[in-house]
């Protein structure tokens, strides 16, 4: 039965181009899952548009000196191509700083504020003098009271995933001048999601426990059984939209507040052109409502934002939220500031027209339910073993065999075998199987069955032989054609929402356009015929192509060079220190010396036990050395030691001078010592 679906794709966020990342986490699932939505006859709005609000934009435009406005102008026309690009089919693709988003989110805030859903409180902010601005978000830097991590936001720790508010980090530091703020009042608007409590228990842990992703469940189980707290939704900016209320000058609402918001004004801005009503989108119980999301996403996407959407009282809540893992590439975490990534752009210039390899390797090796790895080598080998040798080498078999025999009409079969009447049946059971896959949000799954249907069709050919047959017998042969063209037909409609523009070329080499009624998803498995005898075909043209060990090692070389690049900027060279006269230097006693045993110290990390002959003496050193040796491996070298430091005890051990080290590009610890062995120990350094 046909059903309303509001689907959502995360806003991205513009202040750069997207990557494969994006692609892989939020738009080609969500864009499988629209097509399939619409191709099974559902009525379905497909909503998104640029997240062009918050600090990180304003911090950019404040480093290349332009205006936030440029920045965004920017980056919404290239994410905007790039969607375009690689055929998601968005019904709206808008933006937070359109007029229509403007005005919802303001009118939703005036709804909260006037519904007393808000606290307004004046508390301490951090705040940075020599800027001038008080520090949220991204403006500000520190220690994540939960993990520890050292550089997590103001707003939100990428570690651990922990929704923050700025004053919770320790050792906080600004990002624009890095002082260590103080705190100053301003008024502000506060969500009290603690009084949602209740209700997001009910709705999510007892209503989703389910049919939500596990990963997904679990991050909310967790953050509700932290205990949920009053979270600021306007900020001190002057880049966002204005706080519509007495007392609200010179502050914006919140980004993760406007930004939901935006699907609800993108729909509108749809519904409006299209002649809809948009709430019908948002506000009836009939319609299913889906998120697709990043992991760093949930707590806005399943917490704060149907906080807000139950407050405002006439909204529909998601029937679901398949957020995504992270995907990581050759190993190593996607970082735009660091270059290391696939930028969508870039691949299009290196790998022309092949949207479809990009879309399926993803789909194929989705961070679904952990994070997962993109490397070089398992896309060339997804694009050759699978869509070349698998689903390429079966269509052109077909198309070429039907052009040479029967100049591209389609043969009358005779009886079918057991063997054809055991393929037809497997072609009819796809749909549902591939359905079933799609609807759990399992698009991983979905794209294999859609493989091993091309697989069952090459099998087919192998096993029947119509290169054979023809010489012996027309009859048979026509048949195994006829069956053969069937199998194809069906990849052709099946193969939509993964590969549409190889689907597309596929319709066309099958003049599928011109058949009486083409085939819709539920046809495949209810038809006989996808498509009848007498329907000619066109000439072929090859649907995919080898990819060389050369254009995989070029993009290695590529990502070599991005890793390159960022040791040589991470590279800092400490300045020199104050002068010191010969006097100072030669109160340093420095001497050659050797490790005559190790261990480790016990309960540490770090540390090391270590008796060194220093010349004078044997002495015990405690070094801080051990995650950089094993203790087997420190013995017997030759080592630089600073005897004269005074004694200090570390862990009870008492420490008599100290180790002379440095560090190699890798962060590795190095032996300072004497380039020869031919130096007895206790030789002076001078
Ligand atoms: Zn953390």
């Amino acid at each position: 039965m046909s059903k309303r679906y509001t689907i959502t794709a995360a806003l991205p966020y513009t202040n750069g181009p997207i990557h494969i990342g994006h692609l892989a986490g939020v738009y080609v699932p969500a864009d499988i899952y629209a097509r399939y939505m619409r191709l099974t006859g559902n009525d379905v709005a497909f909503i998104c548009g640029s997240d062009e609000h918050g600090v990180p934009i304003t911090i950019k435009a404040k480093k290349e000196g332009v205006t936030p406005q440029d920045i965004v102008d920017k980056y919404h026309a290239i994410i905007k191509q790039s969607f375009e690009d690689f055929g998601i089919t968005f019904d709206n693709y808008s933006r937070t700083s359109a007029k229509i988003h403007h005005d919802t989110a303001q009118e939703f805030f005036k709804t909260l504020y006037d519904k007393n859903e808000f606290v307004e409180e004046v508390t301490e902010q951090l705040y940075d003098a020599e800027a001038n601005q008080f520090l949220a978000d991204r403006f500000v830097t520190g220690t994540c009271p939960k993990c520890g991590n050292e550089e997590a936001y103001g707003d939100q720790c990428e570690n651990c995933g922990t929704s923050l508010n700025a004053t919770d980090l320790i050792n906080p530091k600004s990002a624009i001048t890095g002082n260590v703020p103080t705190l100053k009042e301003t008024k502000h608007w506060f969500l009290p999601l603690n009084k949602h409590e209740a209700f997001l228990r009910e709705w999510i842990l007892k209503g989703h426990k389910k049919d939500w992703k596990p990963n997904v469940y679990g991050q909310v189980k967790s953050w509700v059984d932290d205990g949920l707290r009053p979270r600021a939704v306007t900020r001190d900016l002057d880049w966002g939209i204005p706080v519509p209320v007495e007392g609200g000058e010179g502050k914006v609402l919140y980004v993760w507040f406007d930004a939901p918001i935006g699907y609800i004004s993108s729909t509108k801005e749809w519904a409006a052109r299209e002649g809809k009503n948009w709430e019908d989108y948002w506000k009836d119980d009939n319609t299913k409502l889906v998120h697709f999301i990043g992991k760093d996403n949930i707590v806005f996407h399943c917490i704060i934002f149907p906080s807000m959407l139950k407050a405002e009282g006439s909204y529909i809540l998601p029937d679901n939220v398949p957020a995504n893992e992270f995907l990581n590439l050759e190993g190593k975490k996607l970082s735009t500031s660091k270059n290391w990534a696939v930028w969508l752009p870039e691949y299009l210039i290196d790998f022309p027209n092949q949207q479809d390899v990009l879309r399926y390797a993803l789909t194929a090796n989705a961070p679904e339910s952990k994070d997962n790895d993109f490397t070089w080598k398992d896309f060339q080998a997804r694009n050759n073993n699978e869509l070349v040798a698998i689903f390429g080498n079966f269509i052109n078999r077909v198309v070429v065999l039907t052009n040479k025999y029967y100049e591209g009409v389609i043969p009358e079969p005779s009886e079918y075998s057991t063997i054809d009447e055991e393929t037809l049946a497997a072609v009819k059971a796809y749909p549902a199987v591939i359905s079933s896959s799609i609807e759990r949000y399992r698009f991983r799954e979905a794209s294999q069955e859609l493989m091993n249907l091309a697989r069952l069709g090459n099998k087919y050919l192998a096993d029947e032989e119509p290169w054979k047959t023809i010489k012996t017998d027309e009859a048979r042969t026509k048949t195994v054609m006829f069956v053969a063209l069937q199998i194809a037909s069906a990849l052709a409609v099946l193969s939509e929402p993964f590969l549409p523009f190889t689907s597309n070329k596929l319709k066309s080499i099958l003049c599928h356009s011109e058949l009486d009624s083409e085939s819709q998803w539920d046809d495949i498995s209810i038809k006989d015929i996808l498509i009848p005898a007498n329907h000619k075909i066109n000439k072929g043209e090859l649907l995919f192509s080898k990819i060389e060990d050369k254009t995989i090692e070029a993009q290695l070389e590529k990502l070599e060079a991005s890793k390159k690049a960022n040791e040589a900027a991470n590279k800092v060279t400490e300045p020199q220190k104050e002068e010191i006269t010969f006097e100072d230097f030669t109160k340093l006693d420095l001497r050659v010396g050797t490790i005559l045993e190790a261990e480790k110290m016990p309960k540490t990390k770090k540390l090391l036990v270590l008796k060194v002959d220093t010349g004078i003496d044997t002495r015990t050193i405690v070094s801080g050395i051990a995650e950089s040796f094993k203790p087997e491996d420190v013995v017997g070298r030759r080592v630089t030691v600073l005897v004269n430091l005074a004694p200090r005890a570390l862990r009870g051990v008492e420490s008599q001078g100290m180790i002379l080290m440095t560090e190699d590009e890798g962060g590795n610890l190095v032996f300072v010592n004497p380039d020869t062995q031919n130096v007895s120990n206790g030789l002076q350094i001078s």
